[in-house]
């Protein structure tokens, strides 16, 4: 969707390399673009005859398996981190994606199946290195720059270039994976129960629900295919005999012939959802949060599916809460994880000709539920008309971001992104 020629690419191998081209880009002031796995949903990793630092070289992941922490150059795609750690049976709770870009993903917060279980990725960075626009090195952690890592974890791209991660780690090699479709006759009352249920599920159970349209796949019972379902994908990460009365509970209103289960391998967990998502479709997203899914929402999500415009189209939910709702709302630029309903809608089309309809379908729904949602947006999953959001994304925290971005980037340059404008000069 962002056909962009940029002037000149520069593609960095370490940090003196970033450090010499930030310097020189600061110097003409040239527009500037930011790309480590190139999956910006709003489109800000290019740009028109402007730069772009583009970090895909920049891919080096260092385990240290007895500390529990990795060290991630700023280039990363998931799928690195991912293969790395697993050599020494840990993981980093990073997106669903494995081509997903992990600097983009880790500096938006970061969701993905071991949230509820250990965080988002942002809650688990140790450290920062990156370069800011005056082509320094600045270190962020717990005790360094503690408002500059504040900031990064969750602000975006805003502050500089991150050359270098520090990871928390956690033990974890398998998962347990359920999954399940329900016919459009018993969705509502789906939905219902999964409100119900999460608010009190263990931390060890993610459960993800999708509605679209079934696909024409033989493992899709035949009376489904083409029709509207809510396909529930339930992640047990505790003991795999523990899972069976939660996956019971939650696929009780399943065509029972869609129903499956299976023990799979973290990287084949993390791998699972990559075609589904190919490099070079149409993608354009509006999300939200609600603290309480009233039926009257229920109601809205199946309407919709009524008119949903294509089989890749979808309405996604998921539910917070677990160890990242245990953050408090000023720990981190985030913020407030108090409404664990997370809504997004995501529309995923292949050719230009249907921009406007997947568009506007995704515009319309939005705005009927948005009177229902409560104030706040991941900036992950925004697109890039919506930079009137910005600040409904931080709220209480955005004079605090407005104050970082003017001590570390005052003059803007880093601002092809859900940006933060810094206070004028003078
Ligand atoms: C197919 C797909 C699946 C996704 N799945 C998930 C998911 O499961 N969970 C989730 O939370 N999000 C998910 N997302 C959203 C994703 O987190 C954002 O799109 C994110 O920005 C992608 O990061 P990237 O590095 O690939 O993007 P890029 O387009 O390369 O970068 C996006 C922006 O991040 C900033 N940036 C990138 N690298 C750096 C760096 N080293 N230093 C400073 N700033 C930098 C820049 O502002 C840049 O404009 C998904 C997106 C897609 C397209």
């Amino acid at each position: 969707m962002f056909a962009q020629k940029p002037g000149l690419i520069a593609r960095c191998v370490d940090m003196c390399d970033v450090q010499t081209v930030i310097r020189s880009a600061t110097d003409t002031r040239i527009l500037t673009a930011i790309r480590c796995g190139g999956h910006s949903l709003a489109g800000f990793s290019s740009c028109d005859n402007g730069l772009v630092i583009d970090l895909s070289r920049m891919r080096e992941v260092t385990v240290d398996p007895d500390a529990r922490r990795a060290r991630v150059a700023g280039g990363c795609l998931l799928g690195s981190i991912d293969t790395a750690t697993q050599k020494a049976g840990l993981v980093f709770p990073s997106g669903v994606v494995s081509h997903t870009g992990a600097a983009g993903l880790i500096l938006g917060g970061g969701t993905g199946w071991l949230t509820r279980r250990f965080g988002l990725s942002c809650d688990n960075v140790e450290a920062f290195t990156l370069v800011t626009a005056d082509g320094s090195v600045v270190r962020a952690s717990a005790t360094e720059n503690v408002d500059l890592f504040w900031a990064l974890r969750g602000g975006g791209g805003n502050f500089g270039v991150v050359t270098e991660f520090e990871l928390k780690l956690h033990p974890l090699t398998s998962v347990v994976l359920a999954e399940g479709l329900t016919p459009e006759g018993h969705i509502r009352q789906l939905l219902q129960c999964w409100r119900d249920f999460m608010h009190d599920a263990p931390f060890d159970l993610k459960w993800n629900l999708d509605l679209r349209l079934a696909p024409h796949k033989q493992k899709v019972p035949e009376p489904l295919r083409g029709q509207p379902v809510a396909g529930s994908s339930l992640v047990w990460t505790g003991a795999p005999e523990d899972a069976q009365p939660y996956f019971e509970r939650a696929l009780s209103l399943c065509h029972s012939d869609s129903v499956r289960s299976r023990n799979l391998s973290f990287l084949d967990l993390q791998t699972m959802a990559d075609s589904d998502f190919p490099h070079g479709r149409r993608y354009y997203t509006k999300s939200g949060y609600f603290q309480y899914l009233d039926d009257a929402t229920i109601d809205r999500f199946i309407e919709a599916l009524a008119t949903i415009p294509s089989p890749e189209t979808q309405i996604e939910l998921t539910y917070l809460g677990g160890a990242a709702g245990q953050v408090a709302a000023h720990e981190t630029a985030f913020g407030d994880r108090s409404a664990p309903f997370i809504t997004n809608l995501l529309a995923n089309w292949p050719d230009a000709s249907a921009d406007a309809l997947h568009i506007s379908w995704v515009r319309s729904l939005f705005d009927r539920l948005r009177p229902a949602m409560t104030p706040g947006v991941y900036v992950n999953f925004m697109s890039g008309d919506e930079q009137e959001r910005v600040p409904e994304a931080y709220q209480q925290r955005w004079e605090r971001m407005v104050l970082v971005k003017t001590k570390y980037d005052p003059d803007n340059f880093f601002r092809l992104n859900q940006n933060v404008q810094p206070h004028k000069r003078g």
